[in-house]
């Protein structure tokens, strides 16, 4: 089968440069792109949230008269349709009552109380519009529990549409979670979904089981997240389920596109450099210390630096323990983060003792983070878990050395300096142990002193190519055997 013959529809709750929470948008943004080169015929969906509608992209209206049934109630839906950067048809879902808020899914640390109505309508539409339009897609390409209805609703009310599904994890601990008296919402008939084989999860609704259990097929985004996620340890409660659909699930690495993070083109950073010519590296790092007021000695000091959501799931409660031992060693530490307040307080907390050396920076601030890549030495990622990881990757590429816990998609891309060849990228660690932690970094720290090792694993780093052309192509093999298969 030609591949110009294969449509493809994503269905995301963000992409880049739309709108943006985290490496789901990174994802989004770029993986379709990659897809177009190859020659697949895909298109993306979104909801038109405000943000969007203020930046100003250029839009057409496709749909102005689309009904979308929402439990009791027929609600009202247009789509408007831009596209990426790539050229990349992109649909605009358009409900203001639903999307044309602050934000995307809440407010503060709370989630906006009508999630689940928001996105099962956004669910409905897509499928709904693209029972309207000239293009009908082979295979409808969900991503986490925002759109896991979709692939439900496939082998339900929308069978007739004769789409497959693919379902993509991209963090198996938002789970999507409703009560289930709310089931209306859902649009599917309660007998044939709702039990402990569909959609059912502890008596409750899981939109994320709906895309695990009743998709064609489930990635998720690294090969080592894809074995852990069947272990309880790991699962968050459907590793039951995902052992239940293991040949239906694999793990493909996430790629980064390198047109947006990259040293040697990077339009937010001050001097651009790359593997052969380094010194652009040290002006970016006396600018961040200058920009975020941090002690001049630090230049000739190894600089820390963590971009991540304030979350549990990040590791911090390994980090602040040990950071009175880390500055201990002369080091600097910048955090870029947005989230969980009380890990915020116990940052600036850290910073107020530390002033000088630590800076922590609250908010999403996408420029900053490209300063910072390119500005610090060593990356950390010491998370409990972590599915991919986007954020070591473009470190490897900044020349910023990870250090990183072997977990998920860390594993996969950090490999440790062998001192004997000199191969190698980052430092690891494996127990969720502090000390384990401090161990790796104080490795670090002394490879930093040797100027060149030091260069050697930068250099190796900046050489990986974890680009979405070596990741697209397992996307396409897998939509092929789908549409072959007729499933
Ligand atoms: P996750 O998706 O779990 O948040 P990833 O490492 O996959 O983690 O992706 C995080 C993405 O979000 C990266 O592009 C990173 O640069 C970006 N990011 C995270 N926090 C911030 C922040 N506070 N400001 C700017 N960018 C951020």
């Amino acid at each position: 089968m030609a591949v110009r013959d294969l449509n493809v529809l994503f269905l995301a709750s963000e992409a880049v440069p739309f709108a943006k929470t985290g490496g789901l948008a990174d994802v989004t943004g770029s993986l379709p792109g990659a897809l177009k080169r190859l020659g697949v015929n895909v298109r993306l969906a979104i909801p038109f949230y405000r943000t969007i509608r203020e930046a100003a992209f250029q839009t057409r209206a496709v749909l102005n008269d689309l009904h979308v049934p929402l439990g009791r109630e027929i609600l009202p839906c247009r789509i408007l349709e831009t596209e990426t950067p790539d050229k990349v048809p992109v649909y605009l879902v358009d409900s203001p009552w639903f999307y044309d808020r602050p934000s995307i899914y809440g407010e503060g640390s709370q989630d906006y109380g009508d999630n689940m109505e928001r996105f099962c309508y956004f669910s409905h539409a897509a499928l709904a519009m693209s029972q309207r339009l000239s293009f009908r897609p082979d295979i409808i390409h969900c991503h986490d529990w925002q759109t896991g209805l979709v692939p439900a609703l496939l082998k339900g009310p929308f069978r007739q549409m004769g789409a497959s599904s693919v379902f993509t994890i991209h963090n198996v601990g938002y789970k999507g979670l409703f009560p289930e008296w709310r089931w209306d919402i859902t649009g599917l008939p309660w007998e044939e979904f709702f039990h402990a084989e569909g959609v059912e999860y502890w008596g409750l609704i899981s939109l994320l089981k709906s895309g695990i259990v009743y998709s064609d097929a489930v990635t998720t985004v690294s090969p080592t997240y894809a074995q852990e996620i069947q272990r309880p340890e790991y699962g968050m409660g459907m590793d039951g389920i995902l052992r239940h659909r293991q040949v239906f699930l694999r793990g493909i690495l996430n790629g980064a596109d390198y047109r947006l993070w990259n040293p040697s083109s990077d339009p937010h950073i001050l001097s651009h450099y790359g593997p052969e010519e380094m010194s652009g590296k040290k002006v970016c790092k006396e600018a961040l210390l200058r920009e975020l007021n941090l002690d001049g000695s630090m230049a000739e000091r190894p600089l820390l630096a963590i971009i991540s959501r304030l979350d549990n799931q990040k590791g911090f409660d390994l980090l602040l323990p040990i950071l009175d031992a880390l500055f201990a060693m002369d080091v600097g530490l910048v955090v870029l983060g947005s989230g969980d307040g009380h890990i915020q307080w116990l940052l600036q907390e850290a910073e107020r003792r530390h002033s000088g050396r630590m800076r922590t920076h609250t908010g999403f601030d996408e420029p900053l983070a490209h300063r910072i890549l390119a500005g610090a030495d060593l990356f950390l990622n010491p998370s409990r878990y972590e599915p991919c990881g986007l954020t070591q990757i473009y470190a490897l590429k900044y020349g910023t050395v990870p250090v990183v816990r072997g977990t998920g998609g860390l594993e996969d891309t950090v490999h440790p300096l062998d001192y004997g060849t000199g191969e190698g990228t980052g430092f690891k660690f494996y127990p969720y142990d502090g000390w384990a932690f401090f161990g790796a970094l104080r490795e670090a720290v002394a490879a930093y002193y040797n100027p060149p090792l030091w260069r050697r694993l930068q250099t190796n780093g900046m050489h990986t190519d974890y680009s979405w052309d070596r990741s697209a192509g397992d996307y396409l093999e897998l939509y092929q055997s789908l549409k072959v298969a007729g499933k």
